[in-house]
């Protein structure tokens, strides 16, 4: 087997939102969680390598994002992607620029560009600056991220204090005029110096114009939303066998430890259309050992499992969670949930279900991990960004979609099943 196209994306949830844009278009991926072991063995035009390196140190994301080189190189990639946030999450030390330049280096070549731009998601860039729907990058909330704050919007300037090379822009203008006006000004650009470029766009057209002046580099780095025009570089349309995964079946479940707006309404409209669901009081792991808490919860759920979608959540409102973090600890409240969550993923697994959300960003982590899956096939897309995916655990097939916070219509818990 051999893949066109290797990416590298720094988080997991946006490996997703990569994979997902990448099968819409026509490819068939596969998103693996950190560097596999093993060979991929199924028939793919993708591979989405997710790391988890956007927040570590420089030398630690360099040395995780060239061992993914050399593994996507090796499953044949003709060209590399890396993945980054759509907002560029970064700060003066990286990671977007030294990986980028590292990744140049391992592969030999001396041109690149940068876009974050999805205007899809409200990302859009002009003239160099990056625009969060209608603000501009530095005077969206990202300027207070507590890990990332962005408070320049000008990417030139951003990427330039990251990187060695220089950083130059190919305008609007440029864009505009399509991919043998982009591909001169790339030339030009090298010509002066320039290694790196931030590519201007506002319209999915624009990204649709950018792609094909793309098709030679060897190394394409942004957001997902750059993602779209890649497949016809390489002779592929949007198709629906691209996202054709293997028949649904077993029980189904959800399992949901995000407090996001969007999945609390999920939450209520779940409820409200009579589904079965069990709330996980997280005070009670003040009283009780984990062993005790799960065995409650499957015990509950098992003669349920036959009747339709169960759905196991800690989802509660800001109040009840400040309560609980004053309790436990903001901390030790997250992942001591999270792990209880990942069990209770595991063991309804185990009690039949092959069909299973889950929501929640760090809680689809903690799934993930508890059920040892280290690779999925992306299938078709529930809601914008949310994919279902098939999944191998312990020789058994289990569809699964994991979903961050704040995505997915109100009626998603519903919705999702009847997607398979
Ligand atoms: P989201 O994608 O919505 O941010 P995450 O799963 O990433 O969801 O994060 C939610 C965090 O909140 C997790 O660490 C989870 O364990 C924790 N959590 C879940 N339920 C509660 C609760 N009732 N009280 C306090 N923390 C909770």
């Amino acid at each position: 087997m051999s893949i066109l196209l290797g990416c590298i994306a720094d988080d997991f949830t946006g490996a997703t939102d990569l994979a997902n844009n990448l099968v819409r278009n026509g490819m068939r991926v596969s998103q693996t969680i950190g560097i596999p072991q093993h060979n991929l063995n199924s028939e793919l035009d993708a591979v989405v390598v997710a790391l988890k390196s956007r927040n570590l140190e420089p030398e630690a994301a360099i040395a995780q994002s060239l061992e993914a080189l050399e593994y996507l190189l090796a499953q044949g990639a003709q060209q590399i992607f890396f993945k980054y946030c759509s907002t560029f999450d970064s700060t003066p030390k990286g990671n977007i620029g030294p990986v980028t330049e590292a990744l140049m280096r391992a592969l030999g070549t001396d041109f690149t560009i940068a876009t974050p731009a999805f205007p899809d998601n409200g990302r859009s860039v002009f003239k160099g600056y990056l625009f969060v729907g209608d603000q501009l990058l530095s005077e969206s909330g990202m300027r207070d991220h507590p890990l990332t704050p962005m408070t320049d919007a000008n990417l030139v300037r951003v990427m330039q204090a990251q990187c060695q090379h220089q950083v130059g822009l190919i305008e609007y203008q440029t864009v505009l005029a399509g991919a043998d006006a982009i591909s001169s000004r790339i030339t030009h650009l090298k010509a002066s110096n320039a290694k790196i470029a931030i590519v201007d766009a506002v319209t999915n057209d624009d990204l649709y114009r950018i792609a094909p002046a793309l098709k030679d580099l060897p190394l394409i780095t942004g957001g997902s939303g750059i993602a779209i025009g890649l497949p016809a570089n390489f002779g592929l349309r949007a198709h629906p066998a691209s996202s054709k995964l293997p028949p649904a079946s077993g029980y189904q479940a959800i399992v949901s430890g995000s407090c996001s707006q969007a999945t609390n309404l999920q939450v209520k409209s779940f409820k409200s259309s009579g589904g079965e669901m069990y709330a996980v009081n997280p005070l009670t792991l003040n009283e009780k050992s984990v062993e005790q808490i799960l065995q409650e919860i499957l015990t509950w759920a098992e003669p349920r499992l036959s009747r339709g979608p169960v759905l196991i959540y800690s989802s509660a409102s800001p109040d009840q969670v400040k309560e609980v973090q004053s309790q436990l600890g903001v901390q030790a409240a997250g992942s001591a949930i999270e792990n209880l969550l990942g069990l209770v993923a595991k063991g309804l697994v185990a009690l039949g279900v092959r069909q299973l959300l889950v929501a929640g960003g760090e809680t689809s982590g903690a799934c993930v991990k508890a059920l040892g899956i280290d690779q999925m096939q992306i299938g078709q897309q529930i809601d914008p960004g949310v994919p279902w995916c098939y999944a191998e655990v312990q020789n058994r097939p289990l569809h699964i979609a994991l979903k961050s916070g704040n995505f997915g219509a109100a009626d998603f818990f519903t919705n999702a099943f009847s997607k398979l």
